[in-house]
């Protein structure tokens, strides 16, 4: 019997549409699932393709299916189970063959598995994969690290089941070891950034300007016809327009202000932090997830607060006031997007990846969560200048934030003014502010921290006197 191209193991929600895809490109794929019960499910559900599909119950069955060097996806949840799968998996396996954690790992745990096989002869792949159930499907956007070799393996067949962007699939290979997984994390903390941006301007309409959610899907549907296009705009205006089946109003009206998160967001500041870069729109999203679902605590607190002693000011010109929030949101985009990429060119170096900034912008304008046009953008400009210090400071980019940060300005001032919570778009515009300032104000930081700790400064005029007179009190001298 022709043997299978692939092996895909852990036939949960991603998991199966994953290997369903890859059967309806006209690859053999071999499955398993720890509960048998779910091959049966899944084959009887296959239809059409069940002749390009090979159910295994056992797992001596299931790589004996596969053609060496075996590629093998585990699509399982992640943490503690892959490791006990690849445990599993280990002594079925040959040298050559390629492990491939496709879930939502923690890089440094992808980077830990892939040394842990370096003497084994055996490889490993860390895969990010994109775009929910519906992009595991009919095509995911795939971020893969691990060594060159194994990704030759796999090339053809990945390919073949990413999505599609004016014919270039969106799935590449971004370097060793843990760079998959990296940039696919990062990818998660600029969505987080995305959604609570939208979700801001979303309250800025319903609780400035009193508009109802069908009004407000009308302005989202506007402007994904405009620079702001993506999934997730597009997304926003559908679910502003339905209804619940329940009470009869907007679903969006009944549904709890409190949002749940996996830890992808979490790692993504975590690791911006170790890399030294600031990512405050990102780091602001997480955060106000965070509370978010504190909803007791701040029920509370407005029972004892109240709200704030302002209310949003009467737009005179709404028409204008809605275009400045599009160029916010835009703005704001722009530097959730700077922040994500210069996390990813501190870790490149870090951990010696040489990530290709453009392909990462390319493998995202599809398949992924936040696939939009924009991203067609930042591939130009990355290709123009792949080593340049911030997107914001390459001429495309520059040229948008000159024309929309006046715009960012007086939409954070609004909702400051009237007392709405806007804490990533206000973030973003303290991040261009302080970003494009060349004399900022940590000569004064530096000063208490020589004061109190003697830590030293160094001077303007590159003078050779690194301590200040403090006098009584200062631990310098
Ligand atoms: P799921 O539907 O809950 O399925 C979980 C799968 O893991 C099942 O096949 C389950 O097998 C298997 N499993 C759990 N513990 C196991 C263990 N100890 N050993 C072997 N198999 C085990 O999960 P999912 O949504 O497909 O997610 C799978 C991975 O994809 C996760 O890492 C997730 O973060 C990631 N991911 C999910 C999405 C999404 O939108 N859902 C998007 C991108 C990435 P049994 O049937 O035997 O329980």
């Amino acid at each position: 019997m022709e043997q299978a191209e692939i092996g895909l193991i852990g036939l949960g929600v991603m998991g199966s549409n994953l290997a369903l895809n890859i059967a309806e490109k006209g690859n053999k794929i071999a499955v398993f699932n720890r509960t048998p019960d779910k091959t049966d499910e899944f084959v009887a559900a296959a239809g059409d393709l069940r002749g390009q599909i090979v159910p295994c119950k056992t797992i001596e069955e299931f790589v004996a299916a596969i053609r060496p060097p075996r590629p093998i996806i585990i699509m399982i949840k992640a943490g503690d189970a892959v490791d006990q799968q690849m445990e599993l998996l280990k002594p079925y396996l040959s040298k050559g063959d390629i492990m491939i954690d496709a879930g939502n790992a923690n890089f440094r745990d992808t980077m830990r598995r892939f040394d842990n096989l370096k003497d084994s002869g055996l490889t490993f792949i860390g895969m990010g994969v994109s775009g929910g159930e519906e992009g595991a499907r009919h095509g995911p956007s795939i971020m893969v690290g691990g060594t060159e070799e194994s990704w030759k393996r796999v090339e053809k067949v990945l390919t073949s089941i990413a999505a599609k962007y004016n014919n270039e699939p969106c799935v590449d290979w971004l370097g060793e070891n843990g760079a998959g997984h990296f940039v696919k994390t990062i990818h998660n903390g600029i969505e987080y950034a995305d959604m609570q941006m939208i979700a801001e301007i979303y309250g800025i309409l319903r609780d400035g300007l009193k508009m109802s959610a069908v009004e407000i899907a009308d302005v989202f549907g506007e402007w994904n016809k405009g620079r702001l296009e993506s999934y997730l705009i597009e997304i926003t205006e559908k679910v502003l327009r339905a209804t619940d089946p329940i009470a009869g109003g907007p679903m969006v009206d009944m549904i709890l202000d409190q949002a749940g998160q996996k830890g992808t967001g979490k790692w993504s500041v975590i690791e911006a932090q170790n890399m030294g870069v600031a990512a405050t729109a990102i780091e602001a999203a997480v955060a106000a997830r965070i509370l978010s679902s504190q909803r007791g605590e701040r029920q509370a607190a407005e029972g004892i607060l109240g709200l704030p002693s302002v209310t949003p000011a009467a737009v005179s010109d709404r028409k204008a006031f809605i275009a400045d929030l599009e160029n916010a949101l835009l703005a704001a985009k722009i530097g959730a997007y700077a922040q994500g990429f210069a996390v990813m060119a501190a870790a490149s170096k870090e951990f010696g990846w040489n990530l290709p900034m453009p392909t990462i912008a390319k493998i995202w304008r599809a398949g992924c969560i936040i696939r939009s046009q924009f991203l067609d953008e930042i591939t130009s400009a990355f290709t123009k200048d792949p080593h340049v210090a911030n997107l914001i400071v390459t001429p495309a980019f520059a040229g948008m934030v000159k024309d929309t940060d006046a715009a960012l300005r007086r939409v954070v001032s609004y909702a400051a003014l009237g007392g709405l919570p806007v804490p990533a778009l206000a973030s973003a515009l303290g991040y261009f502010d302080a970003y494009r300032r060349g004399r900022g104000t940590a000569n004064l930081i530096q000063a208490q921290r020589d004061f109190f700790g003697a830590h030293g400064f160094d001077r303007l005029d590159g003078a050779d006197s690194h301590h200040g007179p403090w006098g009584s009190g200062a631990s310098a001298a």
